[in-house]
């Protein structure tokens, strides 16, 4: 996802802490604390524009959720959509999810959305993705027991690849659809590129992976 610099994007995201968690490392173990209600917290890594978190907090109250994203000029934007509708079941954290468990203590997260991550391609680049067994080990830590990973993409090759990883990992794979709004899942909400990839006709893959 590219992003035209914003050099008030610091700014804003400081004025806004009543959403945006400027150092997420003191809450490990307390994110609780940031929400109005005790209930289980749902995470998304590389939340972009932030409209799949502002869509599931309004249809689910009853889950609070933190979304990650790193890139700054683009998490503005999902912090506007929050500042508009005024959730109190959501947290934003502009990082990058390489350090999740210096963010979260054992077991404090019940469910990570993978949403279109990107796909990084290249072999080289393997590390990258958010599927990466290094990944797979920090969620496996932040989760709680029976915690699952729910990934869409468009992306054949990440899809098939994360299949694998999940695989080798010891998750089950509890769901795993080809084309996901054949479904017609009313529950289901679509993210930016969720959107953008199904308009042009492209299939959208899900699984669902619990770790054991
Ligand atoms: N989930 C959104 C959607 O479906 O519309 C955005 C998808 S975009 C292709 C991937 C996003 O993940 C980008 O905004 C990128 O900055 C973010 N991202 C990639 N790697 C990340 C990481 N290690 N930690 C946090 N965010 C990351």
């Amino acid at each position: 996802m590219r992003a035209r610099h914003k050099p008030w994007a610091d700014d804003y995201l400081k004025k806004h802490t009543e959403y945006v968690v400027l150092e997420p490392e003191s809450l490990k173990g307390n994110w609780q604390s940031r929400f109005s209600q005790h209930q289980p917290i749902y995470l998304e890594i590389g939340a972009g524009k932030g409209q799949f978190i502002t869509g599931m907090a309004d249809q689910f109250p009853s889950i609070n959720f933190v979304a990650i994203e790193l890139v700054k000029s683009i998490i503005v934007s999902a912090l506007d959509k929050v500042v508009e509708s005024k959730p109190d079941n959501v947290q934003l954290i502009n990082t990058d999810a390489k350090d999740l468990r210096s963010f979260f203590g054992e077991g404090e997260v019940d469910r990570i959305y993978l949403n279109f991550s990107d796909p990084w391609p290249k072999n080289k680049h393997e590390k990258r993705r958010l599927t990466y067994h290094t990944f797979l080990e920090q969620y496996k830590e932040v989760l709680k027991e029976g915690g699952d990973v729910i990934l869409k993409t468009d992306n054949r090759h990440l899809f098939e690849y994360s299949l694998t990883s999940f695989s080798q990992f010891g998750m089950v794979l509890d769901e795993v659809t080809l084309d996901l709004h054949e479904l017609e899942d009313p529950t289901n909400v679509m993210t930016e590129y969720e959107e953008k990839f199904s308009s042009r006709g492209q299939p959208i893959y899900r699984v669902q992976a619990r770790f054991q």
